[in-house]
């Protein structure tokens, strides 16, 4: 008994490698993302040289094998470099989010020797990925998506249009969710890879945010694009499988981005409040002002307890739906409401933008709608309560 408390480590207790992977990633994005992330706010676009040099630090391919060109760690080291990425940019921490919890995750798990030979050591030093699910008409139904794929000769031709893709600019691979028998209903539903270039495929409107501005966002068109067999993941009429299990996954990873915002707006906060003096002192002294510092503390810490236990959870292969769930719920709120909170403390300072909380308030927002709105998860997490 005293053996098995003994070997429980505290969850935020971090491995030796895992203290130099964070701090790594947390001082890359000190040096390389702070100085670009207002610049690339205001026009919406993200520094092409800067996604250079997030390859170059192995921050793509962190679950990619050695054996493929990665960093074959695991899917909590993912958690740490996109909590540290969102530290300072939460639109740089979805773009290497969405590369390792959807995409890499997706061909590790689902990929043929063939597919994963080919695309693992591209994604791992210079390919960028974009999942592409959510269309105009199916959002929270997912599954009701109308891009279809039909037969064509060694390949199946796909038509539709997909709305939100995230990291659409950017990208040269897309895992495209289409449906090969709607009468079969989701299990009609396929996962094609599709390459940027193939023919009858186009990205199209870029959309204006309200956050994560830096992070593109687009529509996607399909007219009578030829796939080959080859490249569909997984079985085919399986691919709600693959959406649905990788989608699992990657909420944990939607969780580290908010935390690592809330984060992110806590650190400015602590170093504001001690600088700003009114009534002959700094506002850090006042009761009032440390008591809501202290309860965005609080808030911050129970997230992170959140989102590891999830993460580790998952790499430990137990069961971690219901936890993953709350990890976003839980973490979005708390984003939204820390970042909320440091706009406060900022005062004025806090509603503008050459201060960095405001784009933090901003940015909070996305973590209760994309990868599953906040409904969506209490659904889930009320499904697993009652058995159902
Ligand atoms: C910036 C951004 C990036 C995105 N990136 C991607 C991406 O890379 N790939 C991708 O495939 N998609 C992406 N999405 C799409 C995203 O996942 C969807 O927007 C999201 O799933 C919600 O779908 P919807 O917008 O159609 O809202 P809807 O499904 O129409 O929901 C509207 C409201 O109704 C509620 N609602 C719906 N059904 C129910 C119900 N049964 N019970 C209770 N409440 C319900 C929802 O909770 C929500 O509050 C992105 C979206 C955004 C904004």
């Amino acid at each position: 008994m005293s053996q098995t408390i003994g070997a429980a480590p505290a969850l935020t207790r971090l491995a030796e490698d895992e203290v130099i992977f964070r701090d790594s990633v947390y001082e890359f994005a000190d040096r390389e993302v702070r100085p670009l992330a207002r610049e690339m706010d205001e026009h919406g676009k993200m520094s092409p040289g800067l996604i250079a040099k997030l390859f170059e630090m192995g921050m793509m391919g962190v679950e990619v094998p050695e054996s493929y060109g990665g960093a074959g760690a695991t899917f909590f080291h993912s958690v740490l470099a996109i909590e540290a990425l969102s530290r300072v940019d939460p639109s740089v921490g979805v773009l290497v989010d969405v590369q390792n919890t959807l995409i890499v995750n997706a061909l590790l798990k689902w990929g043929s020797e063939d597919i994963k030979r080919r695309y693992l050591p591209r994604l791992a030093t210079s390919t960028v990925g974009a999942y592409c699910l959510s269309e105009a008409g199916s959002g929270s139904d997912a599954f009701a998506l109308a891009t279809r794929a039909v037969e064509s000769g060694d390949g199946y031709a796909l038509t539709g249009r997909k709305l939100w893709i995230t990291n659409a600019n950017e990208a040269d691979l897309f895992i495209v969710f289409a449906n090969i028998n709607p009468e079969a209903g989701y299990r009609g539903i396929t996962a094609f890879l599709v390459e940027r270039g193939t023919r009858g495929f186009s990205v199209g409107k870029k959309e204006d945010k309200l956050g994560i501005r830096a992070s593109s966002t687009c529509e996607l068109l399909f007219e009578d694009c030829i796939v080959a067999k080859s490249h569909i993941l997984g079985e085919v009429g399986k691919g709600y499988k693959v959406a649905i299990e990788t989608l699992n996954e990657g909420r944990i990873g939607i969780g580290a981005q908010m935390l690592g915002l809330s984060q992110g707006a806590l650190d400015h906060t602590v170093k504001y409040i001690k600088e700003r003096k009114q009534f002959g002192k700094p506002i850090a002294d006042f009761q009032g002002v440390q008591f809501q510092l202290a309860r965005m503390a609080i808030d911050v810490e129970a997230t992170r307890l959140l989102v590891y236990n999830s993460a580790r959870l998952r790499d430990a292969g137990l069961p971690f739906l219901t936890e993953a769930a709350m990890c976003k719920v839980v973490s979005s709120e708390v984003a939204e409401r820390v970042a909320s909170m440091a706009v406060n403390l900022y005062g004025g300072y806090g509603f503008v933008k050459d201060y960095p909380v405001e784009k933090l308030y901003r940015d909070a927002k996305i973590g209760q709608i994309y990868e599953g709105t906040t409904n969506m998860q209490l659904m889930t997490i009320a499904k697993q309560i009652l058995g159902n």
